[in-house]
């Protein structure tokens, strides 16, 4: 099999980038390791940025997104039983949209295969050679039997395990890691959600309340790395989250079935660079943001514009100097939502390392941003636009 742009992955990276290439005439395979049941389930992100909103309308792929997603106009953080309330369009002119992830990958992946073109799942990569040729190759299992994609490029849009980023040469890349000793533990509750996204920094720990849809709540703990989620029993859970909350009387936050719970370990990690010869990597392959500034798969979207964007400046052209400058390009949006992301991170939960004075100095910042409307638009700005890219497409 043979193509102009071999894609890695079949996640919001992948896919997009797939989407947006073939807006442009450009023809691409995406292999995807898992099934389509198992992608299409995995519970994820659930805040689109405006960057990701207006790229599926361009695409025409946002039907069911303007249909079934929920603008999001608030941001509250709270502290010592107080809130602070971040009024998005006020403070930026945009807001945000809830939408699942798997919701997201859905969408695309039914418009991707409605036009006939090749999604291959259950299709493991397994090797990628040539990347310093203009003729690299995708090696790949599918029912056993091994297969060769041949191509102009590979894009490595496979996520933090996957096999892009393993065939970069180990010399010419610099990883930037940094784990928490802490992990947030999800749940989905068929419970009417709180009307904004609510963090909460609490003497207890961080807990965050925000929605999926009118009648489905997605709710946060930050708990030690090792927990076990089911470990937490519903009441337990409720319990917790109510105290972190300041919701003393249980009034505030409704309580539902919990259907679905998850760990997610918080890390940030950087690779750099993004790019070797005819192999470009994008999304989680290359960068992961710890989740409270809802960040990643937005990232995602906003690397694989740049490639596209790329790529079709190759193609129509023969240019390659955006190609040459992409991993630049990128990266210092990236480092900036990873500064972000990592701060907040540090704003709004308790480390057990802390002593009372870093205590004191993480809620005299709370105390601040309470009565600063410039801090909070600081704030509102880099969770809204970090990754808006406007007049790029
Ligand atoms: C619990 C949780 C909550 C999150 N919340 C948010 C949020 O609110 N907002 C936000 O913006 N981000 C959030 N994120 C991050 C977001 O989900 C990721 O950043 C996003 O999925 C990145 O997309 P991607 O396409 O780069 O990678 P992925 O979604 O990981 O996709 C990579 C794909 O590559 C496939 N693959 C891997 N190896 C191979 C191989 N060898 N061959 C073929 N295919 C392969 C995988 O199966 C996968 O389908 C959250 C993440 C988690 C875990």
């Amino acid at each position: 099999m043979r193509t102009q742009v071999g894609i890695i992955g079949a996640g919001p990276a992948g896919l997009f980038l797939a989407h947006l290439l073939k807006a442009q005439g450009i023809e691409s395979v995406i292999l995807e390791a898992r099934s389509r049941p198992y992608v299409e389930g995995r519970v994820r992100a659930g805040v689109l940025e405006p960057g990701t909103v207006e790229t599926m309308a361009r695409l025409g792929l946002d039907a069911r997104l303007r249909r079934e997603g929920l603008v999001d106009e608030g941001l509250d953080m709270r502290f010592r039983g107080r809130t602070i309330h971040l009024d998005l369009p006020g403070l930026t002119g945009k807001s945000v949209m809830i939408y699942g992830q798997q919701e997201v990958v859905k969408d695309l992946i039914a418009a991707r295969l409605e036009a006939g073109d090749p999604l291959l799942f259950e299709a493991k990569v397994t090797g990628i050679e040539g990347i310093e040729t203009d003729r690299p190759r995708i090696r790949y299992t599918q029912d056993g039997e091994e297969h060769v994609l041949d191509c102009d490029f590979v894009a490595g849009c496979d996520g933090y395990h996957g096999a892009g980023r393993a065939a970069m040469p180990r010399d010419r890349m610099t990883l930037f890691e940094q784990a928490y000793d802490f992990a947030w533990l999800g749940v989905l509750a068929r419970a009417r959600p709180m009307a904004d996204m609510t963090y909460s920094n609490s003497n207890r720990g961080f807990a965050l309340c925000s929605r999926r849809s009118m009648q489905v709540s997605r709710l946060y703990l930050q708990v030690p790395a090792e927990t076990r989620p089911e470990d937490w029993s519903d009441d337990r859970f409720w319990e917790e989250l109510h105290a972190r909350m300041f919701d003393e009387g249980r009034s505030e936050i409704a309580e539902g079935e919990i259907f679905q719970r998850d760990l997610a370990k918080l890390r940030a990690f950087v690779a750099a660079p993004m790019q070797h010869g005819r192999l470009f990597l994008a999304g989680d392959a290359v960068h992961i943001v710890p989740p409270a500034g809802a960040k990643g798969l937005n990232m995602a979207v906003a690397d694989v514009r740049v490639l596209s964007r790329a790529l079709t400046t190759f193609y129509r052209d023969g240019s390659c100097a955006e190609l040459d400058g992409y991993s630049a390009t990128c990266l210092d949006r990236i480092w900036k939502a990873v500064r972000f992301s990592s701060a907040l991170t540090g704003l709004l939960h308790r480390f057990d390392e802390h002593t009372p004075i870093q205590r004191g100095l993480q809620l005299a910042e709370l105390e601040y941003i309470s009565g600063s409307r410039n801090a909070q638009a600081s704030i509102a700005e880099q969770y809204v636009l970090l990754n808006y890219l406007p007049g790029h497409d």
